[in-house]
């Protein structure tokens, strides 16, 4: 109390550089501070928090003249806020985030870890370890003691095209819950690959042209291919909202959702070689793709894109809602993907998000542990250092040419020009409006 009185007394008299004394802790408002320090160090300071009614005690003297980032960091602490560098001009203010650490963070977090272990047997205990605790965190399995047994999922008629068909499904997974999504299919005989593929946050999610192209393509060439809606989007807002993606349920969801469709996939379809099970997705759906493979030991190759660094977990609840890096002491992505030793997988990053340190950090880290297995040719890494965040041809490009590679998949199929893009609606099962939303479903009301 003495402290918050102190601090309005401090409000009070800020102006006057007089009233800077030891007896008001030399408190001045935040905003003003950083105004100075903006104008001593030339640079535009964007803010995304709030400056309102927040006074630094100590103020100019937690600035360095010597130092703006030293000084950013000293003026912002106090307020759990920190800073983010733009470009050598501008510095972008933010509220501490929790799944974002730098880059720095990342490299010490990889060096303990790969301190923990030097051999396989030392890197097999730890992987038992995160197994458990990872499932125990995001509460998996009480949410699995829930679900409808033996759902048979509700499924439209096959759309046929030129090499591939599509056919969405419905499939109830809690009681009058469902996860809708697409199957992706070669119109090729015999035993097919099967490639799980869940979402991230890019613009109208599933339904996108380039995950019309990146489903189909793969299915031309050999792979079953099956993407559902994220939680709370597409159909999923009709039963639950689109506010519902915004929960930590979200990301035991959309993990248990991947689950039972890979149970569903390989109980009722014939088609399916149970030796070839890949999961690939990007951004929000790449972090999810690590999340499978810590789950379930059936996939047999992975490639998680423009998502794997060691210094971020996911910014979204659907990704970082339940604390599963806590998993083992304190946990990281890239250690989880590396549980996924030493089956195949391919990593692809990109210059202009958090994954431009994957060359330099986690892919090393990565080919250390598959090393123990003697198995450092069975991890890859495309980096396209001038590219963005997106899924984009050369980021297509590179998870074509991987499952080419890992379930012998014909390359002479690849060209996404065969690709028919449908809207939206026909990917629905409920109808356009949810029209035909089964009785008994949840129903989303305003
Ligand atoms: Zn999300």
């Amino acid at each position: 109390m003495k402290k918050q009185m102190l601090l309005c007394m401090a409000a009070l008299s800020f102006s006057a550089v007089s009233a800077q004394t030891y007896e008001t802790r030399f408190a001045r408002p935040l905003s003003d501070v950083l105004n100075d320090v903006a104008a001593r160090f030339q640079v535009r300071l964007k803010y995304d928090i709030d400056t309102v009614g927040c006074i630094l005690p100590y103020a100019d003297f937690r600035i360095r003249p010597y130092s703006l980032e030293e000084t950013l960091t000293n003026v912002l602490s106090p307020f759990d806020y920190k800073f983010v560098k733009q470009s050598d001009t501008v510095y972008k203010l933010k509220p501490y985030e929790y799944a974002r650490r730098t880059d720095v963070d990342g490299e010490k977090m990889l060096s303990y870890l790969s301190g923990l272990y030097t051999d396989k047997d030392q890197w097999e205990q730890r992987t038992e370890i995160l197994r458990k605790e990872v499932r125990q965190r995001l509460g998996l399995d009480d949410m699995l003691k829930g679900t409808v047994k033996d759902a048979k999922p509700i499924l439209s008629k096959v759309r046929k095209f030129d090499g591939y068909t599509v056919q969405n499904f419905a499939l109830e997974t809690l009681p009058g819950l469902y996860v809708c999504g697409s199957v992706y299919a070669p119109r090729s005989k015999g035993k097919h690959a099967l490639i799980i593929c869940p979402n991230g946050h890019f613009g109208q999610g599933r339904y996108r042209k380039d995950q019309q192209q990146r489903m189909a393509t793969l299915a031309r060439m050999g792979a079953i291919c099956v993407d559902y809606d994220l939680y709370g989007w597409g159909e999923s807002a009709l039963q639950v909202g689109a506010e519902a993606h915004h929960t930590s349920d979200a990301h035991t969801i959309q993990a248990m959702n991947g689950l039972l469709i890979l149970d569903d996939m390989l109980a009722n379809r014939k088609d399916i070689d149970p030796a070839r099970i890949g999961v690939n997705g990007g951004s929000g759906g790449g972090t999810q793709t690590v999340l499978l493979t810590v789950l379930d030991d059936r996939f047999t190759a992975a490639a998680p894109v423009v998502s794997l660094a060691s210094h971020f977990d996911g910014g979204c609840p659907c990704e970082s809602g339940k604390p599963i890096q806590l998993a083992g002491g304190g946990t990281c992505n890239a250690e989880l993907a590396a549980l996924f030793a030493p089956r195949p997988m391919l990593v692809v990053s990109d210059g202009g998000d958090w994954t431009a340190t994957v060359p330099r950090l986690e892919y090393p880290y990565l080919q250390r542990i598959y090393g123990f297995y003697g198995a450092t040719d069975k991890v890859s890494n495309v980096h396209l250092p001038k590219e963005r965040h997106d899924f984009g041809p050369n980021k297509r490009n590179a998870v074509y040419d991987f499952f080419i590679d890992v379930f012998g998949l014909d390359r002479r199929m690849l060209d996404e020009s065969k690709v028919t893009i449908e809207s939206e609606n026909a990917l629905k099962s409920f109808g356009e409006k949810g029209e035909k939303l089964p009785a008994g479903a949840l129903r989303y009301k305003e």
